[in-house]
């Protein structure tokens, strides 16, 4: 980026006008890393026909016309098959654009926001609407909107990271004819660790130096997720197998039959057509970006479309207790000073009480100010409880700071836990207060209060209270007010506070929810190991055999150490976000799947570590946002576990799609082997298969992404990294399926054929048309419940059933109008037949259900496995 100092022109103070936005807008574009540009219709039209089945089915069109031609007459193939390859390019394109509109959704809920000021006012607008010449302001943990130069700054420091690769922050300042480029500019992606500032936008978007990067990013391809992974390599091994196929049938209708070459070659690549599931990858996006969808209703807004399916599968929730286990409403219960001993905060306070409230007050930055009546608060819960407890007994930050105003600070941080800050006394010393954890607090070594001081911090831990230790000192008028070494020592104790932060209410069902899903909750806090270990039990987190350890514990443990005991460990206190990287990692070596919550700038790297980075929408920073795979916007570690749910859900979908497109791919395959093994010719015609490849794997498959999720979801062990798509039962399941298939049509033709006519090959063909569509398009039903088919299995996915009802309808139209049934080469059916077609189409439902309950019986132990 260049700065050029000389022709640099200032925007006012009240920052750029509406008028001038517009004009930069039209001039600049948005602030944005466009991504790769949309693909125009004709390519995706091009990319839809040049995927393996659709070149097969324009291969088939070419040979049917041909044959027609050849044979002159018979053009029902070419239609047909004409017919279905535009379906199957529509359809395509279809569902294509509807899980991109879905995801556009997404990526505008996670835009980013930035402070700016335009038309003399302060305010938050996306940060995609920044143009150059805005006027930014930042604080720690933003981060930067656009490549900017610094017009003021105070103690700001940037972790440039994403840019140069260092980490460690750097010092930036406001610009002047001295300054450099190092010191005075700001890069968009970087994130503001320490300080304030104020920033004039230079560049935006592609023109940023990160646009620069991107440019280069835009080009690498999204990596499949490893269910994607897992469901191609089963879709390019189920393509050889149809192909296989294929050509198994062409091969033995051309020598066993005496078939014509032209003939053979048309069933033969039908076959492998109807037998590749082609929809599969299409179902996957969809359900995928109905998991998107639904979990954005429950307020977990996913960055990433593919955390959708990590989030189902993981072991661990290591979650921070403050705020998402909480409710972040703390208050002020009890109070000890060394004068008077414990007391309860809501009583007229005692002369120790009322020393200890003012130095608490004094150290205090939080806000509660009432406009309109309505109350608004600026600052962390624990210093508002300090506010409001100051505001019971009719006192105000205020009017403290009026004897006694405020020269310095020394801000809060979570890894020292505590702030320091320096007042003038009327006398002309300085009066020093620290608040901070107790046992971070640098009192006098002499200080003989220390011993009673422990006491009463254990026993309000106990109370489940989070303690805040208060200390002063007094020094003389000329000494450093920004020494900080020397100002944090020695303090006397002007006593503890205690402050209670309930419990989120729906956090303990959600607890229990995570237990019997066989997931972890693991719970983190910068609070001492008595309070923490006080929640945790009282949520169900902190049981049996678990422990607590503090981040002193934490520290002295070696990798291995902690590797060997991290399953035992529940919760975490003291502790640092610089180990939280280490829980993770410790997790992530025994092979299990993390997701972490975090909110600080300092999270961002054990959020981007953790398998899946979870940041609060409330409290979060947006560099912890940035980082994040998924954002709560109600900071409610219940929604976690809705989010776990509905991953599930949509994995067990897919699983499901998957039961239901292949079993009766492999039956069609067996079918046509077979008969022709039995010298019966061709059971299904090519424009047959392929109308049933259409309708009944086309229209239950794209409906089964919409199936609310089984409360079995959560009752299951999560699905291992490296567990076979097959596991669980399916592989058995597809294989009873593909059997009865196979064996029931091949049952039907004979009847049809010989049983209930002379010899009459069109009556067998309708017959197995008619069971082969009907069937396997209605035993979705069995296959959508893991529980027994009941009524309500009916009512859960109305369209489901409405695109079944057009389904059968198109079925029964083809069988039985006279002018379909001529085209597609079927014929009218016997009573009997059609007595004996009702039969065949129930039969595969039944077996499925009878093997359903076989399974439960075999292995209820993963199907339930109750963790509790
Ligand atoms: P958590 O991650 O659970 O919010 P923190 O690291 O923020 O924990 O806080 C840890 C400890 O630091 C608290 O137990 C309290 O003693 C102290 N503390 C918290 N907030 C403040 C604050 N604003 N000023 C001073 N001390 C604080
Ligand atoms: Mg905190």
């Amino acid at each position: 980026m260049k700065f050029d100092k000389a022709t640099f022109k200032r925007t006012p103070e009240s920052g750029l006008t509406t008028p001038e936005i517009a004009a930069r807008t039209t001039q600049f574009g948005t602030n944005e890393l466009v991504a790769a540009r949309p693909v125009p219709l004709w390519r995706k039209i091009w990319q839809h026909m040049s995927d393996v089945s659709s070149l097969v089915l324009l291969f088939a069109v070419g040979l049917a016309t041909y044959l027609a031609l050849a044979q002159n007459g018979g053009w029902t193939k070419t239609i047909v098959i004409g017919t279905i390859l535009i379906i199957n390019v529509v359809i395509g394109l279809y569902q294509e654009a509807s899980a991109e509109k879905a995801l556009a959704a997404l990526k505008s809920m996670s835009l980013p926001t930035a402070n700016v000021r335009r038309n003399g006012d302060a305010q938050t607008i996306a940060a995609t609407a920044i143009v150059p010449g805005d006027l930014v302001l930042l604080k720690a943990g933003d981060q930067v909107p656009a490549d900017a130069v610094v017009l003021e700054g105070s103690n700001l420091a940037i972790d440039e990271a994403v840019l140069t690769g260092e980490s460690e922050p750097v010092e930036k300042t406001a610009y002047t004819q001295n300054t450099t480029p190092e010191s005075e500019l700001v890069y968009a992606g970087t994130a503001v660790t320490a300080g304030t500032g104020l920033i004039q936008v230079l560049t935006t978007g592609m023109a940023t130096e990160l646009g620069q990067i991107a440019g280069l990013l835009n080009k690498t391809k999204q990596r499949a997720t490893p269910l994607q992974g897992r469901l191609n390599r089963l879709s390019s091994w189920l393509t050889s197998f149809a192909v296989l196929g294929g050509i198994t049938i062409f091969a033995l209708s051309v020598w066993a039959q005496n078939q014509g070459i032209g003939d053979s070659l048309m069933i033969g690549v039908s076959l492998a057509v109807a037998a590749v599931p082609e929809t599969l990858p299409i179902i996957v996006t969809i359900s995928l970006s109905h998991g998107v969808r639904r979990m954005a209703d429950r307020n977990a807004i996913m960055r990433r479309v593919s955390a959708v399916e990590t989030i189902g599968s993981v072991d661990v929730i290591a979650s921070d207790k403050t705020g998402t286990l909480t409710q972040n409403r703390m208050t002020i219960t009890k109070y000890w000073t060394p004068e008077n001993g414990a007391e309860k905060a809501d009583a007229p306070l005692s002369f120790g009480g009322k020393q200890l409230m003012r130095y608490l007050g004094l150290a205090t930055n939080a806000e509660i100010n009432h406009v309109n009546g309505e109350e608004q608060s600026i600052g962390d819960a624990t210093e508002l409880a300090a506010v409001r407890w100051l505001a019971a007994h009719q006192l105000t930050r205020a009017a403290l700071e009026v004897d006694a105003p405020r020269i310095s600070e020394d801000p809060f941080d979570s890894t020292k836990k505590m702030m320091t800050t320096v007042h003038r006394l009327p006398d002309g010393r300085q009066l020093v207060v620290v608040k901070g954890a107790w046992d971070r607090l640098p009192f006098k070594t002499d200080e003989d209060s220390l011993v009673a001081g422990q006491a009463a911090h254990d026993a309000f831990g106990e109370a489940a209270l989070r303690v805040l230790a208060v200390g002063y000192k007094i020094v003389p008028q000329d000494a450093d007010s920004s020494d900080w070494a020397t100002l944090n020592a020695d303090l006397n104790l002007a006593g503890l506070v205690g402050l209670i932060d309930p419990p989120r209410p729906e956090v303990f069902t959600a607890i229990k929810d995570a237990k019997r899903a066989g997931i972890m909750p693991v719970m983190i806090t910068g609070d001492h190991l008595v309070t923490a270990s006080a929640i945790a039990r009282e949520i169900g987190i902190l049981t049996g055999d678990y422990r607590a350890v503090s981040g002193e514990q934490l520290r002295a443990l070696s990798d291995t150490e902690l590797a060997a005991q991290i399953e035992q460990i529940a919760v975490y206190a003291r502790v640092s976000p610089s180990d939280k990287i280490r829980i993770v990692q410790a997790w992530q070596g025994r092979g299990k799947t993390v997701a972490m919550t975090g909110d600080g700038v300092n999270d961002a790297p054990a959020l981007k570590a953790a398998d899946v980075g979870i940041a609060m929408g409330i409290t979060g920073t947006e560099v912890s946002k940035g980082a994040a795979d998924m954002v709560l916007t109600d900071d409610n570690f219940a929604t976690i576990i809705a989010a776990v749910k509905e991953g599930r859900t949509v994995y067990q979908n897919i699983i499901k799609a998957v039961e239901f497109l292949v079993g009766v791919n492999f039956a069609q395959i067996f079918l046509m082997v077979g008969a022709v093994l039995f010298s019966w010719g061709a059971p299904l015609l090519a424009e047959q298969l392929l109308i049933i490849n259409v309708l009944a794997d086309g229209i239950p498959g794209f409906f089964i992404s919409q199936e609310p999720g089984e409360p079995a979801a959560m009752q299951q062990s999560p699905v291992a990294n490296d567990e076979s798509i097959l596991a669980r039962g399916l592989g058995q399941r597809l294989l009873v399926r593909a059997a009865t298939f196979t064996v029931l049509t091949l049952g039907i033709y004979a009847f049809g054929r010989f049983g209930l006519t002379n010899n009459q090959a069109p009556v067998g063909m309708t017959m197995v048309f008619l069971v082969l569509a009907l069937g396997s398009m209605i035993d979705i039903y069995a296959i959508k419940d893991r529980r027994s088919m009941s009524w309500a299995t009916f009512k859960r996915n109305p369209l489901l059933n409405r695109g079944l009802v057009a389904g059968i309808l198109v079925v029964l139209a083809i069988a039985t109008l006279p002018p379909l049934r001529n085209f597609f080469s079927l014929t009218a059916l016997p009573a009997l037949g059609w007595g004996v077609v009702l039969v065949g189409v129930v039969i595969p439902t039944i077996v499925l259900e009878i093997n359903k309950r076989w399974q439960r019986r075999q292995r209820p132990v993963t199907e339930l496995e109750i963790a509790d």
